[in-house]
């Protein structure tokens, strides 16, 4: 059996960043910038008013102004203030000549074409400077950086409309076993629902990834070829269950047949331990166990981070975040595999859900939190420890 850290280690040795794309900012959120980028010109580009009102000269005081003009947001119609003058101005539209404030319209009124200012204005009122924000050349992303909403809203901002990412993999699931049946179908006695399929593909959703669901029988030369088929076609093939060593598991021999060889099988972790893990031709191949808790958790920890890798997250981007939780109740592993308990939040305080086993999906559904306990580990109602969220 392959330590945790080790198998994780090995996997993330062999999932290379893809190809650098140009992503449409529409379809980049969830990737990850692959170059730097600079501003290319100054934030805000010009100096421009903050508020609907009146642009003026800061000198005049309290006299009566003379309204010479409009400036709308849009084209600079490049007005002049000057002495005893005053330009009606809007919010976003640049700032005339011989301007140094903007009174609010809150704080004036109009008679007889003449601007009276109800408040006096300081020098500089209401302006938002160019290059206040951002300077031109400044750096605004670096490689590894999130496309988040926020990020993607700054590149718009500089007349960015494609972002240099990594491409995202294309992954094939593959679901095995005789017993498998599609949702929606009709189950004979002894057959259950492929739940593995959407589940996984959900998972890979939930980090920008598409991926196709195919279903194979116990069976060696189907599952070769099925194998055959995904690689050819694929950058990830996870697949789900026949990895173990019944007679009905044949991922191992058919990849073997396939001329795979295993970089890793077995992984010192519950749920999970019967993981296989191998590389061909730069693709990744995951043999995840059947039981759905088992694929979900092992997913988490081993895959989530490889996939994120390849799109080009760095650092912790690729890890499920961690948070300081407080149990609800006490817990404990006796076993001597470390073990990842499934629970609730509430606040901060952790509850485990359900049937603590590899087959029990409805205490994984109610579940926002793993905890992962160290064979042997004790742990008391109350006592602080790190929770990995998703
Ligand atoms: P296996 O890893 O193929 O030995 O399967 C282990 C357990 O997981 C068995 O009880 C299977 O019926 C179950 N299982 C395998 N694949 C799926 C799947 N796609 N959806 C739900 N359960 C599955
Ligand atoms: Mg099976």
């Amino acid at each position: 059996m392959v330590e945790e850290a080790e198998a994780l280690a090995r996997i993330l040795a062999a999932a290379r960043p893809l190809e650098i794309v140009e992503a449409p900012l529409s379809s980049a959120l969830g990737m990850f910038l692959a170059k730097p980028i600079r501003a290319a010109m100054a934030h805000p580009a010009f100096d421009n008013s903050v508020v609907d009102g009146y642009a003026v000269r800061f000198a005049d005081g309290q006299t009566h102004r003379i309204i010479t003009g409009e400036q709308p947001a849009g084209r600079n119609r490049k007005l002049l203030v000057n002495p005893g003058e005053a330009v009606r101005i809007f919010t976003g539209a640049p700032i005339p000549f011989g301007c140094d404030a903007v009174a609010m319209q809150e704080d004036a009124q109009v008679e007889d074409g003449q601007l009276i200012l109800s408040e006096p204005v300081d020098l500089g009122d209401n302006i938002r400077r160019a290059g206040a924000d951002l300077a031109a050349g400044q750096l605004i992303g670096e490689p590894g950086d999130e496309l988040t909403p926020q990020r993607i809203g700054l590149l718009a901002s500089q007349g960015i409309s494609a972002a240099p990412v990594h491409r995202r993999p294309v992954v094939s699931i593959l679901s095995t076993g005789n017993e498998l049946r599609p949702p929606g179908e009709t189950l004979a006695d002894g057959e259950i629902f492929d739940s593995n399929g959407v589940m996984l593909a959900a998972l890979l959703q939930s980090i920008g990834i598409s991926a196709e669901v195919r279903h194979c029988r116990d069976d060696a030369a189907q599952t070769e070829a099925e194998i055959r088929r995904a690689v050819a076609g694929s950058d990830v093939l996870i697949i789900s269950g026949g990895v173990s060593v019944g007679d009905h598991d044949h991922v191992k021999p058919a990849l073997r047949a396939a001329g795979i060889a295993l970089d890793l099988w077995r992984i010192r972790m519950k749920p999970g331990k019967p993981l296989a893990f191998a590389t061909s031709e730069g693709k990744l191949i995951f043999g995840l166990p059947g039981n759905p808790v088992a694929a979900f958790v092992t997913f988490l920890v081993l895959l989530r981070p490889a996939l994120l890798q390849m799109v080009g997250a760095t650092g912790p981007a690729r890890f499920l975040p961690e948070r300081s939780v407080t149990l609800a109740t006490p817990i404990s592993n006796p076993g001597d595999r470390p073990h990842y308990i499934r629970g609730t939040l509430a606040e901060d305080r952790f509850t485990a859900t359900g049937l603590q086993e590899s087959h029990a999906l409805f205490g994984l559904s109610r579940s926002q939190a793993l905890l992962r306990l160290e064979p042997g580990q004790q742990l008391s109602a109350g006592d602080a420890v790190s929770g990995l969220i998703w």
